[in-house]
């Protein structure tokens, strides 16, 4: 084992409880500390003069202390006002002890570092980091930026920076114990430095890297280790990929299968588009090989996925194999069971539903008809992919919305279901558009098939942003809307995770709009009812016996209600814009006009007014998650809540994607000529997660 294996627990002033804090952060040996890269610096190389500050700068000052004082405000507080020969800057404490007012006694030198503010009686720093200066001030200069770590509770900067400093001097000691695997023609191409210089210029950036080109990643180092990042991603899932090459499948033939297939296609209520029979073509043209499909299906919300995975189901079926579809929501499944039952009727294949709700007999029976194979299709949520599920003969795996599922949980899949040597081919669907750059480090373990076009009639959602004060108009429009015979989603958004708190806020919502609107049939849908008596509202609203349903978002996949065409959205600002356009998806499904109205709560941010309007003039998914992407992080795109979001140590996708075509290259060539490196790089920049690369 080489030293940087070794766990950080041999590293000086790291005991149980730091240990424990460290692995939080994904921190366990010493190369995990090398590879823990700060986000951002502080400058303390040179000493700024007073007379020059301006709010905002976050700078090292010198100066002399001109007074001090206790200011009996209602909240006591210590000001101090220094000066150097160019000018003055009062500091503020609100926590202070008596032998600071001491030691602070005017004529005292000393330096401080913090963001400059403007205060009432001119700039001001507040609890700025001081140190009083005995000799020169020379001793409070360091010599390279200060590096500032990422951290988590009960971590503090200087444990973390030291912790590091010895990790980097470990590896000094024997610096072959890093081997830099980007190949040295790739380093030479893009001016790339060195590994060990890169991470060695980031820990301690010297004097001739700006602050500045840290934080925009201009910074060559910066460039290089991202880039680093990136490749691991990208390589851990194109050897995924390749692994499945290697796996069998069962072959399902096409063309056996031609007659059912058309009578099937006859009993549905419309003709299928042409985005839709091209990717139906691929289905059929992936499970026609012996190795699995690993196939997403992107299209945007109403363009007609599912009858797409029920004709790959047909395919298993006729071949004499099972299917599994699942959901991530129990609402969906319910959905898509019923959809099933539906296109199947005519079909002598039992259909079961399965979710963690159902429990004793109705399980077992479940269980049972999986297990000897009475069953041919199974609708589910995750529980689907339990131990205590066996399949007869499982052939294909569809898995809706998977960007609720995120990348491990899919890897984790991938794995079930696999009798002796053969594995089921995979479906995998959403609806959230992913950016190409984004797509390549999410997707590219899979072959992508785009549902382009909707199906024909659809008109698009007309979309007005709208201030919660205007709310009577809103309601009036809803009576209007609901005496037309149409009907109305209401959807509440809370900034809380707590369902609990966003069913209250629903239910305070229902109790309003049933006063204002006493005429008109409201029922309430939440995350924390019971699925049954979800089913029968969500039945009852399909049924057209409810006019207005107030949800919380967890309509936001995939339910289907043509005659809804009005949707209130409350507190849009909330949201991220993808999960928005999936929410504002509900609507605009029937051939019928559409409205969308997001009403925010004043005042809005200048960021938030621009987002909301991305949504108002776009109908577009893909365009919606390019400019969201260009306005946030990557990481909103993806939606925070989401499980299995890949969090980058240094990446930014939206300030590094013009290195994607570049880690595409360098990927191929690692793969061909130096495979060796691939398991290192993983282990090196996925941590824990490098597992599924296998290689
Ligand atoms: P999504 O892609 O969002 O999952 P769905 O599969 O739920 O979309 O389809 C949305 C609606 O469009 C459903 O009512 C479905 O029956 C209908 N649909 C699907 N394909 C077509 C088509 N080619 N023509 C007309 N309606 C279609
Ligand atoms: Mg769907």
């Amino acid at each position: 084992m080489s030293h940087l294996n070794q766990s950080v627990s041999h590293l000086a002033g790291v005991g149980a409880q730091t240990l424990s804090r460290l692995e939080k952060l994904g921190i366990r040996v010493i190369q995990d500390l090398i590879f823990h890269l700060p986000i951002r610096y502080e400058d303390r190389t040179r000493i700024y003069p007073i007379g020059r500050l301006s709010p905002g700068m976050t700078v090292l000052i010198c100066g002399k202390v001109e007074f001090i004082d206790i200011l009996p405000r209602a909240r006591k507080s210590l000001m101090c006002r220094i000066s150097d020969n160019t000018g003055f800057i009062n500091l503020k404490f609100f926590h202070f002890s008596a032998n600071q007012h001491n030691a602070l006694k005017p004529g005292t030198l000393i330096s401080c570092f913090a963001e400059v503010r403007q205060g009432f009686a001119g700039l001001e720093m507040i609890h700025p980091d001081y140190r009083i200066i005995t000799n020169s001030d020379a001793e409070v200069i360091q010599a390279c930026l200060t590096p500032v770590y990422p951290l988590t509770e009960g971590l503090s900067q200087t444990i973390l920076r030291k912790v590091v400093k010895q990790a980097l001097s470990f590896w000094n000691n024997e610096p072959a114990l890093l081997i830099d695997w980007i190949p040295p023609s790739t380093l030479k191409k893009y001016a790339y430095p060195s590994l060990s210089e890169a991470i060695k210029t980031l820990h301690a950036p010297d004097d001739s890297v700006s602050v500045v080109a840290l934080q925009n990643g201009s910074v060559s180092a910066l460039k290089r280790l991202a880039f680093e990042e990136l490749l691991a991603h990208h390589l851990s899932l194109q050897i995924s990929r390749n692994k499945v090459k290697a796996w069998q499948s069962p072959v399902f033939n096409a063309a056996r299968s031609k007659e059912i297939a058309e009578q099937f296609l006859q009993t549905l209520p419309f003709k299928l588009t042409g985005a839709q029979q091209r990717v139906i073509a691929e289905i059929e043209a992936d499970c026609g090989l012996e190795h699995p499909m690993m196939r997403l299906v992107q299209g945007d919300v109403g363009s007609g996925k599912t009858i797409v995975s029920a004709y790959a189901a047909l395919l298993a079926l006729v071949a004499g194999y099972q299917v599994a579809v699942m959901a991530p929501t129990e609402l969906l499944a319910e959905q898509h069971s019923r959809s099933f039952s539906n296109w199947f009727k005519g079909f002598q294949t039992k259909i079961v539903f399965l979710t963690g709700q159902l429990k004793g007999n109705a399980r077992k029976a479940v269980l049972q008809d999986l297990a000897d194979g009475s069953a041919g299709i199974v609708v589910g949520t995750h529980a689907l992919f339990q131990d205590s599920v066996k399949f007869h003969r499982l052939g294909l795996v569809i898995i809706d919305e998977q960007h609720r599922f995120g990348v491990h949980q899919r890897m984790a899949l991938r794995e079930k279901g696999q009798q002796g040597k053969t594995r089921p081919h995979q479906l995998v669907m959403t609806a959230t558009p992913i950016p190409r750059t984004l797509a390549m480090l999410q997707y590219s373990d899979l072959d992508i098939s785009i549902i382009d076009e909707l199906p024909p009639g659809r008109k698009p959602i007309v979309t007005s942003v709208i201030p919660a004060d205007r709310r009577s108009e809103v309601i009036d429009r809803i009576g209007g809307w609901v005496a037309k015979k149409r009907q109305v989603y209401w959807v509440c958004t809370l900034i809380e995770e707590s369902e609990v708190l966003q069913c209250e806020a629903a239910e305070k919502t229902v109790g309003y709009l049933m006063s204002a609107l006493p005429k008109i049939r409201i029922s309430l849908l939440h995350g924390r009812m019971k699925s049954k008596d979800k089913d029968i509202v969500m039945q009852a609203f399909k049924n057209h016996q409810i006019d207005l349903l107030v949800a919380t978002t967890v309509i936001e996949v995939g339910v289907d209600v043509p005659n809804a065409g009005l949707m209130v959205i409350e507190n849009p600002e909330r949201l991220g814009l993808s999960q928005l356009h999936q929410l504002r998806g509900r609507v605009g499904r029937g051939d019928n006009d559409s409205y969308c109205l997001l009403m925010y709560q004043s005042p809005l941010s200048d960021t938030a007014r621009q987002r909301l309007g991305i949504l108002r003039d776009s109908n577009d998914g893909f365009i919606i998650a390019e400019k969201d992407l260009e306005l946030r992080g990557p990481g909103d795109v993806m939606g925070t809540r989401q499980t299995g979001a890949i969090h980058f140590k240094i990446a930014d996708l939206a300030r590094d994607a013009d290195l994607l075509d570049n880690i595409q290259q360098t990927s191929k060539h690692i793969i061909i000529h130096s495979p060796e490196a691939i398991q290192p790089l993983c282990d090196r920049w996925l941590g824990g997660f490098s597992d599924y690369a296998e290689v």
